[in-house]
């Protein structure tokens, strides 16, 4: 399915112009339906690896046992990184059959209730002063306790950006930063030393992925936290970013993980090493953003506001889409399983809307330029 964001979602790395998922169902010899979301890119190959390559594996066996499904279908994968997005899909999709198999909702199945919604981030994207500004004020009328602005294409117009969105929200929310990636270490350090003076609350991956030392390098030359964000996929990139002492929190994706499971694990990481996490987003649809609700619910760590790209999606296609709250939240479901349903009808519509899901250098048409590890 392919749903229009609202607005152009731009980022150092390139542009969306909507969300698409891949909806996946996993049914029972009782009779149950268990929903997963397969979010991010190649969905067609995500379809046909599903098909070929682990609905064999999963046939037959009992949907109530995923601790020995994911050991299963990630042994016979070698753990592949790729195939951490279509195994997210099939393990929520597990768990929504066990909570509807129990009468209950994932949270229960999980840690149980601790908290009952989730604080999400403004998210400030579009690059052009006036407009950021408007959005930012926007957020905060929203009831955005956080805004987090994207940067990292042209570094004085950032400062300019920030700059004016501080003055237009005041100095009580706190900002987050995300160049996703694009800068050097010393490029970062010289940034973020003079953008640390409009209050922010940290800076989500200022270096590539792979750079863990380059990522300590800056966390130890600047006052901000940082965040891991592209670094942070798997349970052991959380281990690895623990034991290098870079972050401060890590924005945890479910789709990156290989789903709830594996997620879980990660946060499990971040609680003994004293990190804090946050969810991270590809743009989720009701079924992904209900998974991320039940984590979220069932977990002590997430004190801090979360992303959801949820509020910039012209529609959602499950029956009773999430409202935001007063206060910009998002509520877990209480109905068992994910608690969510799609719409055929909408699912139906949304599967035909044709679109590019590749992302674009600024927008579409433009010429793509890799940004990544730059020196400015
Ligand atoms: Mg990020």
């Amino acid at each position: 399915m392919r749903i229009p964001f609202t607005e152009l979602l731009r980022a150092a790395y390139g542009a969306r112009s909507h969300a698409s998922y891949l909806l996946v169902s996993i049914e029972t010899d009782q009779g149950l339906v268990g929903y997963g979301e397969h979010d991010g890119l190649f969905h067609e190959t995500a379809e046909a690896f599903i098909h070929s390559e682990l609905k064999p594996l999963l046939i037959g066996e009992d949907p109530l046992q995923i601790e020995f499904l994911t050991h299963k279908t990630e042994h016979f994968l070698l753990w592949n990184t790729f195939a951490a997005y279509p195994l997210a899909a099939i393990d929520m999709a597990l768990y929504d059959i066990k909570g509807k198999a129990l009468g209950v909702p994932i949270y229960e199945v999980l840690g149980g209730l601790y908290r009952e919604k989730m604080d999400t981030t403004g998210l400030i994207h579009l690059h052009v002063v006036e407009e950021d500004v408007a959005s930012a004020v926007r957020c905060v009328e929203r009831g955005h306790k956080v805004i987090k602005v994207k940067v990292g294409f042209d570094l004085e117009k950032d400062m300019e950006r920030l700059t004016a969105i501080r003055d237009a929200v005041g100095p009580a929310i706190p900002f987050r930063i995300d160049p996703n990636m694009a800068w050097s270490p010393r490029t970062a350090v010289r940034w973020i030393r003079r953008m640390e003076k409009l209050n922010l609350q940290w800076v989500e991956q200022p270096v590539p992925s792979w750079d863990i030392e380059g990522l300590v390098e800056v966390a130890r030359a600047v006052d901000t936290p940082l965040s891991a964000d592209e670094s942070c996929m798997t349970v052991r990139d959380a281990w690895r970013l623990a034991e290098a002492r870079a972050v401060e929190a890590f924005n945890v994706y479910l789709t990156e993980a290989g789903g709830i499971t594996r997620a879980r694990e990660i946060v499990a990481i971040a609680n003994a090493a004293g990190i804090a996490c946050v969810i991270g987003t590809w743009g989720e649809g009701g079924v992904g953003q209900a998974a991320v609700l039940h984590m979220v619910a069932s977990s002590r760590n997430f004190e801090h506001a979360s992303d959801t790209a949820y509020g910039l999606t012209a529609d959602d296609y499950i029956t009773e889409p999430f409202r935001f709250d007063e206060n910009a939240r998002l509520t877990v479901p209480r109905k068992s399983g994910l608690g969510v349903e799609p719409s055929p009808a909408k699912v139906d519509h949304y599967a035909h809307i044709e679109g590019e899901d590749r992302v674009f250098a600024q927008g579409p048409g433009e010429r793509f330029i890799p940004r990544s590890r730059m020196i400015l």
